[in-house]
């Protein structure tokens, strides 16, 4: 099996498959209660805190955990709307944002938020002083993705959000940090966001698991109420196994942010110098984009015909993005790709332990696609 579809989710590692077991079996406690094993349960949360914070260089005491990064996108988004969006009613995102983010700004709309949405320029970017422009002294809230999750594009929301910061101190700043979250360095100092969302699935972690940085002193309205846990900010019984998983994805990955970035550019770049050989096959993904993801388009073939054909040799990769569903991108479309190029893109996604066969064996089966499919009108 080839699977590069890792921005979709990894496959979970030793250290999170056996965390989840002991959590399960060991530490089954309710963290809320007061007795041992509930102190038990607590620590395997504070642990995972501990590496989390370490990992964005943070409080522990500023770490939520949630489900995963929809939650704490629409946590973020809602939670800063409300407290700071009173009087201010300018919110400002990018239109590459994932659904998770951009529903959440169309739904501000409907609640009477003025929404402004910076799209990528003709060469396909956004830079920092368009994002720096769209904010004004009646903005609350801006929402920048750290990395593409269709394209791998590199925002620049640590120059942006440090510039907004200095003008508009009031304007909060949101970065949903998916992509790059333990794929490259994500720094709460250099990001200068006042609140971070992340995810485990991404990371080797179990599914339903995600966490949300808030900056000591910034507000956040919950989305969930009830029995109070976390500070009030997110109640719910916490996932303790999931939870533990999590921190030990993160402890066993943070030492070799470095590496396995050199490790995934060098495959990146022998993918790029193959598939360029492949008779119209076009990439999308820029040179600087986050070496982990690398979109790709040969037109006139379907992007979910190709994506079942690779199937039948047990190649998996996505399609656009595997949350999109077969639905057309916007996302792609905003990144300036024509109708033609968006249907038949497959997004290929690196894991650091994929290597030049899975490369090859992916060329070799494109060749294949390339001489037998029937080609679309
Ligand atoms: N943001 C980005 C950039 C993502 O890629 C994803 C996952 N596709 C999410 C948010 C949602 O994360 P989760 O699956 O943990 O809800």
């Amino acid at each position: 099996m080839v699977y590069l579809d890792n921005a979709a989710t990894t496959r979970v590692c030793k250290d999170s498959q056996e965390a989840v077991l002991f959590a399960m079996d060991k530490a089954y406690g309710n963290p809320s209660s007061l007795h041992g094993l509930g102190i038990e349960a607590e620590k395997l949360i504070d642990y995972s805190k501990a590496k989390i914070a370490s990992a964005l260089g943070c409080d522990i005491n500023e770490i939520i955990f949630t489900s995963g990064a929809t939650e704490s996108n629409n946590m973020a988004v809602f939670g800063l709307a409300t407290n700071y969006g009173k009087r201010k009613k300018r919110v400002v995102t990018t239109a590459v944002e994932h659904p998770s983010v951009a529903e959440p700004f169309e739904k501000l709309k409907s609640m009477g938020f003025d929404v402004v949405t910076v799209a990528p320029n003709e060469n396909g970017e956004i830079t920092a002083d368009m994002l720096i422009d769209a904010v004004d002294e009646n903005t609350c809230l801006i929402s920048v993705m750290a990395v593409n999750n269709e394209t791998g594009y590199v925002l620049p929301v640590g120059k942006a959000f440090k510039e907004i910061k200095r003008y508009y101190p009031e304007c909060y700043t949101h970065c949903d940090a998916v992509q790059a979250f333990m794929k490259m360095p994500v720094k709460v100092k250099n990001l200068c966001a006042d609140v971070i969302s992340f995810s485990g699935h991404k990371i080797y972690a179990p599914k339903g698991v995600g966490g949300i940085y808030i900056k000591k002193g910034v507000r956040v309205a919950p989305l969930l109420m009830g029995g109070g846990q976390q500070k009030n900010l997110r109640s719910g019984t916490e996932s303790v196994p999931m939870i533990y998983a999590f921190g030990k994805a993160v402890e066993w990955l943070n030492p070799t942010i470095d590496e396995r970035y050199e490790k995934v550019k060098a495959l990146n770049e022998y993918a790029r110098q193959k598939l360029c050989d492949i008779e119209g096959l076009i990439i999308n993904s820029k040179d600087s984009a986050s070496p982990y993801i690398l979109s790709i388009s040969l037109p006139c073939f379907k992007s979910e015909t190709l994506l079942h054909f690779l199937e039948q040799s047990e190649i998996y990769v996505s399609s656009g993005s595997a949350c999109s569903r077969g639905k057309k991108s916007s996302v792609l479309t905003a990144f300036g790709l024509s109708d033609r190029l968006t249907d038949s893109t497959l997004r290929i996604s690196f894991s650091y332990d994929n290597t030049r066969a899975d490369i090859d064996a992916l060329v070799s089966e494109l060749e294949v696609a390339t001489k037998t499919l029937v080609r679309a009108k």
